[in-house]
């Protein structure tokens, strides 16, 4: 029998999951489809009841349904209850259990589309809300050398690096204090949504100190190159977009779902078609 996977999540409608799963499940000939629903906050339990009453094999949780899910599941896997976070669901005969792929799949993007160690490196997270949790703890367990936040609410920076029991060097700081030290980093990450659209003329802050050289990745994926991304280009930075953050975080989910690891290039090349027209 077809097997059923979905998201939820409020607003759907734009999510580009369904296209890139559906077509992971054919090229794979995996009798399965992926649906998106639209779940409203206040029906999210019920929802996740008729995961469990309809069999439904599997789901993505996406905003803004990412933390209220958690304690409607049976089990939720180490890593994602310290992000906090769970964006992908996995029925095992009945029992829901949740995971966080966000985090892995960024660092799985960075270290394969730029072709960088992340151990022993030096990195500047810029923000500090639901997506740098996953990012942020993601690095740690690679071993990075010395990450620090920077947040336009340092309070929300300084609160995170406290969550972390790891051994790594962390300060918190004010995105002017970044700004300041931009030299010190070897990568330099956007985890704001400075620069999405409509608001493609904004940037999360100066790269004026920033040297030769550097890895520039925003996880914005809309537009494609955002102006922060264009200005470190045009300094001579190694730039990488937001499509691989969400295509590894898919494809990790996928992997979670059927056992088999999709092929990550066609994913890519399809949401990039997509998000091109
Ligand atoms: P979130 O939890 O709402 O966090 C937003 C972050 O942006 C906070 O640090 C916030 O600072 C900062 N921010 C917002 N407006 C700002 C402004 N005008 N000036 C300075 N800082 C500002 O959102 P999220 O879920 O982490 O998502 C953040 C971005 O990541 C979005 O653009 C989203 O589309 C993108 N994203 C991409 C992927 C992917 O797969 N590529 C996955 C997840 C998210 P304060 O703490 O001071 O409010």
């Amino acid at each position: 029998m077809e097997k059923l996977y979905a998201l939820f999540g409020c607003p759907v409608h734009h999510s580009l999951s369904p296209l890139m799963h559906n077509d992971a499940f054919q090229h794979m000939n995996i009798a399965a489809r992926y649906h998106a629903f639209h779940v409203e906050p206040k029906h999210l339990k019920d929802a996740i009841n008729g995961v469990r009453a309809l069999g439904i094999s599997g789901l993505n949780v996406t905003i803004p349904h990412k933390t209220a899910v958690i304690p409607l599941l049976d089990d939720i896997d180490p890593a994602a209850r310290r992000i906090g976070a769970v964006n992908t669901i996995v029925n095992e005969n009945g029992r829901l259990i949740g995971y966080n792929t966000d985090g892995p799949g960024y660092v799985q993007a960075l270290e394969e589309e730029v072709h960088i160690d992340i151990k022993g490196k030096r990195i500047l997270v810029i923000g500090a809300g639901g997506a740098a949790r996953g990012i942020y703890f993601s690095l740690v367990d690679k071993g990075a050398k010395q990450i620090d936040i920077c947040n336009r609410t340092v309070s929300k920076a300084k609160q995170l690096i406290d969550e972390c029991d790891a051994a790594v060097s962390s300060a918190a700081c004010s995105l002017n204090e970044a700004e300041e030290r931009l030299g010190e980093y070897d990568i330099l990450i956007n985890t704001t949504s400075v620069g999405m659209y409509p608001h493609m003329k904004e940037m999360p802050l100066s790269l004026a100190n920033m040297k030769e050289g550097t890895v520039v990745s925003d996880i914005i994926y809309n537009p494609l190159e955002t102006k922060w991304l264009k200005e470190a280009r045009r300094r001579k930075a190694i730039v990488q977009n937001g499509v691989g953050m969400f295509v590894y975080q898919g494809a990790l989910a996928f992997e979670k779902w059927t056992g088999a690891f999709p092929d990550v290039e066609r994913m890519k090349k399809i949401v990039m078609e997509q998000l091109r027209r």
